[in-house]
């Protein structure tokens, strides 16, 4: 066997261990005795030194002009591209989602990479005029200061990139705290920008638990900024630790997506789309569509063509390129999940296909759980409102446009939401009427694009948008700067205009 290898943590520019020297094991959930390397279980103190060190190093970075900050991230970028295959193996080692859609989350940090290389020789700000004469009023957008990023393991590096990208660019330094299941990918990225010349101090990246690491980090006075994506409960938590301390905070969190077939819609085309967004990364996609809204005129049809095409599924290991739906993260997510399908039985539920863990042969190695469909659900019910982040879809029956709308939009959470029809009053209704961030069209809830804004409403976070050019947002405060060139006092709201 290959010799596991030893990630160690980057604090002020150095590769170094954690101070208690504890360590723990990232593994392979398609391979569970497959060791994908060894990361460093740190704790307050390395929270604390990368703190300093990204506090020492923000006045001299945030003087480097954006556009030559932004060189860094296209050379970083650059690195990245060429090394993509081998990126995308190592993140589907470690997650367990196949190679097309590492690959693709490894495009997303290129696509991110080069937005904010872009962006270094844009940070556009507003200039207006002033009420009084002989008198300029300009704004400019200025760092924070230290940014602490934390980061769950369904995108082990599309969302580090999101997070790390657009707060360099921006001239804030940055603290990065990976997942604990999928720290690896992140690591590979702070090496490469390492390589591509990011001075010491700049970034820094340490591992180990959210309780340990993730609290030092919300909890420190010098982090002005906590930009933060997981769980609902955790960002809750995050908030509230962050309104104590007044810093800046931005969540991305959980999504209970709905996907809404109306009568007209093209049906393979909706049945690619919920497949898509139901089983694609087994589910585990803030994004993934957990519920299905058909109206009852083609309920029947449409289901018979989705169990279809759902035991043509392949799942297996995602290093192998036909693979459709690898295993979900780890022991404990796949009880969590099986839990919820007890659940939705007793609550009564109808079990249409799936329901429990697949086992026998190289399912045994891992964490592999079947692709799940209830039917009979009602929006009542605890599988129609709790994120499961599971391959684990509810099937609604509604008679109306506006009834799917009410049960489309009857949970806390509004992150993606999706509508599949050729009546074009329908799909403009949906658009104006469901509750989230994110509708789509024809297309299933997910997809996005890096450079459009990202994040939900409701309870899918605290109203801010990663992604395109609003994530600047979250990184920039503004100066408003007036000079006045009059040579005299002059008083906004009391000096009267006279020729
Ligand atoms: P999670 O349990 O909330 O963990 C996310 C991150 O927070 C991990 O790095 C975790 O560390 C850390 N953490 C845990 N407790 C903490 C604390 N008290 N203080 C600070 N940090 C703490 O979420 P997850 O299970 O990794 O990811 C799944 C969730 O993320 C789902 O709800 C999903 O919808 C959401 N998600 C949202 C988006 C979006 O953009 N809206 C995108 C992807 C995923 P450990 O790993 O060490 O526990
Ligand atoms: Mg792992």
């Amino acid at each position: 066997m290959a010799e596991v290898k030893e990630y160690l943590n980057y604090i002020d520019g150095k590769w170094v261990r954690s101070k208690s020297g504890r360590t723990f094991e990232n593994r392979n959930p398609a391979k569970w005795d497959e060791v994908v390397g060894i990361f460093q279980k740190s704790s307050k103190e390395d929270v604390e030194a990368a703190i300093e060190a990204a506090k020492k190093a923000f006045p001299k970075w945030k003087r480097i002009p954006a556009p030559k900050r932004g060189e860094i991230l296209r050379r970083a970028t650059e690195i990245i591209m060429e090394r993509k295959e081998e990126l995308a193996r190592l993140m589907t080692r470690e997650m367990g989602k196949n190679l097309k859609e590492t690959r693709g989350d490894v495009q997303e940090a290129i696509d991110t990479g080069f937005y904010a290389f872009g962006e270094g020789r844009r940070l556009f700000s507003w200039n207006t005029p002033s009420e009084l004469p002989d008198k300029f009023a300009l704004t400019f957008r200025k760092p924070v200061g230290v940014v602490g990023a934390i980061t769950p393991w369904n995108f082990p590096m599309a969302i580090p990139s999101w997070k790390v990208f657009p707060a360099l660019l921006a001239g804030n330094t940055v603290v990065i705290k990976p997942a604990t299941d999928t720290p690896a990918s992140s690591a590979e990225m702070v090496k490469i920008l390492e390589e591509a010349g990011l001075p010491p101090g700049v970034l820094n990246y340490v591992t180990g638990s959210g309780s340990e690491v993730g609290e030092a980090i919300i909890n420190h006075p010098d982090v002005r900024v906590v930009t933060f994506t997981g769980s609902a409960e955790v960002g809750s938590r995050i908030a509230e630790v962050a309104g104590k301390h007044l810093k800046k905070v931005s969540l991305e969190l959980g999504g209970k997506n709905p996907q809404i077939v109306m009568p007209s819609a093209d049906l393979d085309l909706a049945v690619d789309g919920v497949l898509w967004g139901a089983f694609g990364t087994t589910g585990q996609r803030c994004t993934a569509t957990s519920r299905l809204i058909l109206h009852e005129a083609i309920y029947d049809e449409f289901i018979d063509r989705l169990l279809k095409r759902v035991n043509e599924l392949k799942i297996g290991d995602p290093l192998e390129e036909d693979t459709d739906m690898g295993p979900v993260i780890n022991q404990a997510q796949r009880e969590r999940i099986h839990g919820y399908v007890e659940i939705g039985k007793k609550e009564g539920a109808k079990l249409l296909i799936g329901g429990e863990p697949l086992t026998g042969g190289i399912y045994d190695r891992g964490w592999f759980y079947k692709p799940t469909i209830f039917v009979d659900v009602t929006p009542d019910m605890t599988i129609a409102q709790e994120e499961i982040f599971g391959p684990v879809l509810s099937v609604f029956k509604v008679k109306s446009l506006d009834e799917a709308i009410e049960v489309a939009n009857g949970v806390n959470y509004g992150l993606s939401s999706s509508i599949y029809t050729t009546n074009l009053l329908e799909a403009m209704k949906a658009v104006e009427e469901l509750e989230a961030g994110i509708t789509y069209v024809n297309a299933p809830t997910i997809g996005a694009e890096t450079h459009l804004p990202f994040g939900g409403v409701k309870k899918t976070g605290n109203g801010h948008r990663e992604g395109g050019w609003t994530v600047y947002e979250i990184f920039t405060e503004w100066k408003t700067v007036y000079i006045d060139f009059s040579g005299k006092l002059q008083k906004a709201q009391i000096d009267t205009w006279e020729e």
